[in-house]
């Protein structure tokens, strides 16, 4: 019943991989803190063995997330970056990868400074440019690596058109759907082979647990994921799973809250006086705003804005918020503002940092899920410390 791909979004949310416990009748999913099952004989089981190889929260959480995506099986881990680590040992040396040339820095300076000492190659593109894309392809490329909206700019990568070339050319493709969730973006629907997540962001949405999921369609591709996942062992413990599962029961709600009030932050940004530009894909000003609409149902709750100044303003705006804590992170019921210069984007070159737009007068603001008029106050007052 709970297993039915026909309910929407928010049902499937509450309820997928979500049975009442067999021997209880307890609603919610308990949390199997163990680490083996007993056996009836010696390799006589009920399929659990070890819980590196299966947990029943575990699981749980990793079916639900697989469902929201459209996918069939799902893993979860200790972090996202755990995630990302676990696939990237799919890849040989010599192998090509083609990635989003700003995509997350903890992904960059995996691929970048750990992954590339491994023999395995990376070339960091715009990926809205198909030609640029194309030209880039080699024999041995093995994946184009996505995200979209991309951190912090928000460049929107047209899922189909990545797709369709990735695999003229047999190429898998990896979407990092932290940003929008499966709530407002469903890259599989666009033929994305893995998608990953931070679940730290959204997917938890109260900033109390670091996880992360990848979800696919392939049952070749899966066995070998599961086999990886289970000899590396960066496993998301059975607390966390279920931390994430009670989080995602909400994300409907959220995820619409944290658009709203993203909308309403931006029409006061875009009037501000102090402000030079906003960066917001489901606003029309964004260049990307119509690849955008056409592969999405909603832009988050991420925005990025140039103030007017550089860092001795920067750092007076970010000094003087109350409710909008200065933080690292995004995707939390709480407004989180930074600095991605300083703070998140801090192990990327400069020149390349400088390339991206990542200058010391961009900020990015987490919009939460509080009233969108206290949000507009407090920012609205910590102009006026620099205004
Ligand atoms: C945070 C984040 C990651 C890394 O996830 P962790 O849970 O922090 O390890 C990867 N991709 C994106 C887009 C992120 O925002």
């Amino acid at each position: 019943m709970t297993n039915n791909s026909n309910y929407g979004f928010a049902t499937r949310a509450i309820r997928h991989g979500q049975d009442p416990e067999k021997t209880t009748g307890a609603v919610i999913p308990p949390i199997f803190q163990t680490s083996t099952y007993a056996q009836e004989s010696p390799g006589k089981n009920r399929g659990y063995e070890y819980s590196r190889t299966h947990n029943p929260t575990r699981s749980a959480l990793a079916q639900c997330v697989a469902e929201l995506e459209n996918m069939k099986y799902g893993l979860a881990f200790s972090s996202g970056c755990a995630a990302v680590s676990t696939l990237m040992h799919f890849f040989e040396p010599n192998d090509h990868i083609i990635c989003s040339d700003d995509c997350y820095g903890g992904t960059f300076r995996l691929f970048d400074q750990v992954f590339q000492t491994f023999g395995i190659q990376f070339t960091f593109l715009d990926l809205r440019d198909d030609a640029k894309v194309r030209d880039h392809i080699e024999p041995n490329t093995k994946c184009i690596w996505v995200e979209t909206p991309t951190n912090p700019t928000l460049k929107v990568v047209d899922l189909k058109s990545i797709n369709d070339i990735a695999h003229e050319h047999g190429i898998l493709t990896v979407v990092d759907n932290t940003f929008l969730s499966p709530f407002f973006q469903k890259p599989a629907d666009f033929g994305t082979d893995i998608i990953i997540h931070s679940a730290t962001k959204y997917l938890n949405g109260h900033s109390d647990v670091v996880a992360g999921i990848l979800t696919l369609n392939n049952d070749e591709l899966a066995e070998k994921l599961a086999y990886l996942s289970n000899s590396i062992g960066a496993i998301l413990g059975p607390m966390d799973s279920w931390l994430v599962l009670r989080g995602i029961k909400t994300l409907a709600l959220r995820m619409s809250r944290h658009e709203e009030n993203a909308n309403k932050v931006v029409d006061f940004l875009i009037n501000h006086p102090l402000v030079e530009k906003v960066l917001y894909p489901g606003h029309p000003s964004h260049p990307d705003y119509e690849v955008m609409k056409k592969q999405t149902t909603g832009a988050g709750g991420v925005v990025t804005f140039y103030l007017k100044g550089g860092l001795k303003e920067s750092r007076k705006f970010l000094e003087s918020t109350k409710l909008f804590i200065l933080a690292e992170s995004l995707g939390g019921v709480e407004s989180l503002i930074e600095h991605p210069a300083i703070m998140t984007h801090a192990s990327v070159p400069d020149d390349l940092r400088k390339s991206l737009g990542i200058t010391n007068n961009l900020i990015r603001l987490s919009i939460g899920i509080e009233e969108a008029e206290d949000l507009i106050d407090d920012l609205d007052n910590a102009f006026s410390k620099i205004g």
